[in-house]
């Protein structure tokens, strides 16, 4: 069952597996505990799901698809999404808590950034509902063709544990709004709010079976839930390294699948910048929600000129945020998601140095007192003397650290830009509106930010090129990856084709 408490420094609660609209243990019995991050002590324990949850959860996502879900009309999905939205807006503060108590955002983010994009992305995608149509085209001869735009089936999400609610928004509202149903696994380090939702999702009313949500580890249960035979569409966000892993399991059964991997965005000051908005784009690119975002930008191209000025700056800034408590009102910057993402990010530091970079702020975990001793607290780092081709301007660190590579002139710029294996995204500073509408162009990335950095709408498309993966999520686009097309053929002559009468 789910025990809620009103605040979130209160026992450790548990949550069971959500299926077919009920509460269960996991069929093994087995639990897991997720920690709090800022302390490292269980915040909760959670029934762990693995391949026999996710077959009975699968069962019930069918059962719901073809059964009470086909029959709910697109102005009701549309309802339903919307009494979510308004049930998760309800509950806003409370969910913030939890979302920073298992992830370790600071509470001004969960609750003044995540909270209200979760519910705009159900709203957003509740007006969608009755707006999915077909076409009709016109042919030559006595030919009348039209197109049904029909949902999928049963569609497995695995998610990550940066934005655990938004991401399961992401997910869940466009494959509802189009008539799918869902199985959704959250990310081992933070399924509570995901936990959370579905007790919303109950109350809101949808069908039992419409949505499952079973948390459990990546190798059992997100692995059953990708290869699984019965489901129709896959949708991951995550690393690279797991987004390939995803898409061979699904190839085994041709299962649709959409991705959304890492990044290592050029985030690009020109000279001719306002330097006190770039220093803060700089700061919003690397240091937001702990710098553990798929599209930071992680590579902050410095053009020559204006290097030193903008990097005294920049450093003084970087040195002044609050690094604590991440429930506080005040603190800028809360521990990162896990000891293992702590050790991590620590390994590319010391990768860094070895590589030629220079530590120029940060480097190592500050001295906090108390409880927060034992979280996973890193400073802001900024890494200078960093070349392009070293592996921390190549590989996702995944914290706040970031690389600065200096730059000259424009061509070269672009060329080493565009010189990763990913492209999700990339941002520049200018006054010239020329060059900036030229780099949006040259540029390898899905999003391109122009005086302005991490933006995110539910109305604008997101997703990668090269292999940061394909498809859209959000907007209309993200409908394409939860329906599919059918096309209708109907004679309108009054004789049979005759094609064989001769
Ligand atoms: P990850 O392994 O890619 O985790 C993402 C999701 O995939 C989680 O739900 C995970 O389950 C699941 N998963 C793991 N192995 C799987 C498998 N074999 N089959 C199916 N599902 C599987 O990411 P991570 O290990 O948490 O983080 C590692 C690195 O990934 C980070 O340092 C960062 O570079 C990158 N990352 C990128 C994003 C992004 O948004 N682009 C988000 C998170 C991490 P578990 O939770 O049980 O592992
Ligand atoms: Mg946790």
């Amino acid at each position: 069952m789910i025990s809620v408490a009103p605040a979130v420094a209160s026992a450790v609660r548990h949550y069971d597996l959500f299926i077919d609209g009920t509460w269960v243990a996991a069929r093994s019995g087995r639990t897991f505990t997720t920690p709090n991050p800022s302390t490292g002590a269980p915040l909760a324990t959670i029934a762990e799901g693995d391949r026999a949850d996710i077959d009975r959860a699968v069962q019930a996502a069918r059962k719901a698809y073809e059964g009470p879900w086909s029959r709910v009309s697109a102005r009701d999905r549309g309802r339903l999404l919307y009494k979510l939205a308004q049930l998760i807006d309800q509950q806003a503060q409370r969910l913030a808590e939890l979302e920073t108590a298992d992830n370790g955002k600071p509470i001004r983010e969960s609750r003044y950034i995540d909270l209200p994009q979760v519910v705009e992305t159900f709203e957003y995608f509740a007006g969608w509902a009755t707006k999915i149509e077909g076409d009709t085209i016109p042919l030559p001869g006595p030919l009348l063709n039209y197109t049904l735009r029909e949902p999928v089936g049963v569609c497995g999400q695995i998610i990550p544990w940066n934005f655990p609610l938004l991401m399961t928004a992401w997910k869940l509202a466009p494959a509802l709004a189009a008539g799918n149903t869902c199985v959704l696994k959250p990310a081992e380090q933070t399924p509570v709010t995901a936990m959370e939702l579905a007790a919303l999702i109950q109350e809101a009313g949808f069908p039992d079976g419409v949505v499952n949500i079973v948390p459990g580890y990546g190798e059992t249960a997100g692995a059953a839930l990708a290869s699984h035979p019965d489901v129709d569409k896959v949708a991951f966000t995550g690393s690279t390294e797991v987004g390939k892993l995803i898409a061979r399991a699904a190839a085994d059964n041709l299962t649709k699948v959409s991705l959304e991997l890492g990044g290592k965005a050029p985030n690009i000051v020109f000279a001719d910048a306002d330097l006190d908005q770039a220093v803060e784009g700089a700061m919003m690119g690397i240091f937001f929600n702990q710098g553990q975002v798929c599209c930071a930008g992680s590579r902050l191209f410095v053009a020559e000129p204006v290097r030193e000025r903008f990097l005294e700056r920049f450093q003084a800034r970087a040195r002044s945020l609050r690094v604590g408590d991440p429930l506080k009102p005040e603190t800028q910057m809360g521990p990162q998601v896990s000891d293992e993402q702590l050790n991590r990010i620590k390994g590319y530091v010391t990768i860094g140095r070895r590589e030629g970079a220079t530590v120029l702020t940060g480097g190592e975990s500050p001295r906090l007192s108390g409880p927060l001793k034992r979280g996973y607290f890193f400073q802001p780092t900024i890494l200078t003397n960093v070349r392009n081709r070293m592996r921390v301007a190549q590989e996702e660190i995944f914290g706040p650290v970031t690389a600065v590579i200096p730059f000259k002139e424009e061509e070269e710029l672009i060329r080493q830009a565009n010189d990763t294996m990913y492209g999700l995204s990339a941002g520049i500073w200018t006054r010239d509106l020329s060059r900036a509408h030229r780099f949006a162009k040259a540029i390898q990335a899905g999003t391109v930010w122009i005086n302005t950095y991490n933006m995110i709408h539910p109305a604008m498309p997101f997703g990668g090129y090269k292999q940061s993966g394909y498809g859209r999520e959000l907007g209309r686009h993200a409908l394409d990856l939860y329906t599919q097309v059918k096309s209708v053929w109907v004679d309108l002559s009054d004789k049979p084709i005759g094609w064989y009468a001769a």
